[in-house]
């Protein structure tokens, strides 16, 4: 009461008191910076030891690791773009933010991470791919990409464009790096951020920065073990799909084959861009053509450079990485900022005989996820602890000392961190997935499952058939042998079938 009473008084003096108290409490509250590309597998990071990335290396991308925690075990609810993004921003399953598929589809309604973040003190920023149909909300800084945004000299919108897309010349990842490197430089000091950088890298179709057009050029990356999976003992989905890379993949557009001359505005490049581009790719088409490849000889062409590509865009996706850890060592930021590298899902970099996503199948399923903790936890350690992209929310709220709304879904998974790794106790046993979007270009059924770190169950439902399929990851971690009717497994069948049925309930699942 005294107290109040002298505040009362030197009411003149209130405001700078609470702003000195207010600014000592924040400067303890840790920043946050959440780095995700579009479609990284965890195979094309180094720091998951995989034999792509023992050639095509990440260092930069490995400094988070190795000064901080690896999740070996880290899932999304739904491996596509548009729904991962808005369980980001919401903590919510696909079926309760109402993003299911692309397009349309997110309640705006709903209150987005940042919105929470903000409104407790921290300044926000997002860069990069938004990718939903909803104003970015939330933020103080934006530039986003007008949905897929393009590779070369793509338009952003920004929280001062006033709703226009502006068109900038450049390389999209370095474009990314730039604004993110300007919000960093202009920031309000007195507060903690939470900076969202998103990149639209290694989207398909692919396109590599002009400085590394012939990276790994003469390097043979190995073939990985299902790259020939004849899809014997599995349903129908995996058969009808329509993302495997020995019909799917264009040589035109997704490997760059066709003479840029015939396309009109190629991939938006301009003249002096498209010059450098055809000095490497007109010999190596010429070159290609003169081969004549068929069957297996031509798929395995597509494979190898499929993955050149590919590693290409990561190239400079982990230089990007690098200059924002450069900027936060030399600005004193390393001690009190969270830096976090993920994906929006994984990718296929050829099992299955597959690119792209959308299926339960490990490779797409997983994400890459590596938190780097400022001080007080193990540097360079690994975790199998089962999270999931619902996780974030509640995590990044739990960095801010906030506590999580109730109807969030996902735990944070803080507490993992500060253990080093160790799972606390009354840990998830078990993890829900749901796709939705069965289209006939690509198409891939709509599928619902529940897997338990050993035992994976797909229900695939829909248009191609119902039905499921059940792996032992342990004795199969291919996922080749699909143990549906395996007597020895029955028990196992029961208890996920059971689990599958009461996340079905408790989430009020419509459709499966
Ligand atoms: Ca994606």
């Amino acid at each position: 009461m005294k107290a109040y009473k002298f505040v009362a008084f030197t009411g003149v003096l209130v405001p700078a008191i609470a702003a000195a108290q207010g600014a000592q409490q924040q400067e303890k509250r840790l920043n946050i910076i959440h780095i995700m590309s579009d479609d990284h597998s965890y195979q094309t990071i180094s720091a998951y030891d995989h034999p792509i990335s023992r050639i095509a290396r990440t260092p930069n991308i490995d400094r988070i690791a190795d000064e901080g925690l690896r999740f070996d075990r880290a899932y999304v609810e739904n491996s596509l773009s548009t729904p991962s993004r808005a369980c980001l921003m919401t903590g919510l399953y696909s079926h309760q933010n109402g993003q299911r598929n692309l397009g349309p589809g997110i309640d705006s309604t709903l209150t987005f991470l940042p919105e929470i973040l903000r409104g407790a003190g921290y300044e926000t920023a997002m860069i990069g791919k938004w990718h939903m149909q909803c104003e970015p909300k939330g933020f103080d800084f934006f530039y986003v990409l007008n949905g897929q945004g393009a590779y070369y000299n793509t338009a952003f919108k920004s929280h001062n464009s006033h709703g226009q897309y502006i068109q900038e010349t450049g390389y999209v990842t370095n474009q990314i790096t730039q604004h993110t490197l300007e919000f960093l430089e202009q920031r309000d000091t007195t507060k903690p951020f939470c900076l969202f950088v998103h990149h639209k890298a290694p989207h398909r179709n692919w396109m590599p920065d002009l400085d590394h057009l012939g990276l790994y050029e003469d390097e043979v990356f190995p073939l990985p073990e299902t790259l020939y999976d004849d899809y014997s003992t599995r349903g129908s989905a995996i058969r009808l799909q329509k993302i495997d890379i020995r019909d799917h993949m264009d040589l035109d557009r997704d490997l760059k084959v066709r003479d840029t001359a015939k396309v009109k505005n190629y991939f938006k490049m301009n003249r002096s861009q498209l010059r450098k581009w055809d000095e490497f790719y007109a010999p190596r088409n010429e070159k290609f053509r003169s081969m004549g490849l068929e069957g297996d000889e031509l798929y395995e062409w597509k494979y190898q450079n499929y993955i050149k590509e590919y590693v290409r865009c990561i190239k400079s996706v982990d230089e990007s990485v690098g200059e924002i850890l450069d900027y936060l060592e030399a600005n004193g930021l390393m001690d009190n900022t969270v830096i976090v590298y993920t994906s929006d899902q994984g990718f296929y970099m050829g099992e299955h005989g597959l690119y792209d996503k959308r299926f339960m199948y490990e490779e797409a399923f997983r994400t890459p996820l590596i938190l780097r903790y400022p001080e007080g936890v193990r540097r360079g350690i690994s975790t199998d602890v089962m999270v999931q992209n619902l996780d974030f929310a509640p995590t990044y709220l739990d960095i801010a000392g906030i506590e999580k709304p109730d109807y969030m879904e996902g735990c944070s998974f803080l507490p993992v961190v500060l253990k080093n790794g160790k799972e606390p106790s009354g840990w998830r046993d078990y993890l829900y997935y749901h796709y939705y979007e069965y289209t006939p270009l690509l198409r891939i059924s709509k599928m619902d499952g529940v897997f338990d770190k050993r035992f994976k169950l797909i229900h695939f439902y829909g248009e191609d058939g119902t039905y499921d399929e059940f792996y032992d990851l342990k004795k199969d971690p291919t996922e080749t042998h699909n143990a549906i009717d395996s007597p020895r497994y029955s028990r196992d069948i029961k208890r996920l079938k059971a689990r599958l049925s009461r996340f079905r309930e408790d989430l009020k699942v419509d459709e499966f």
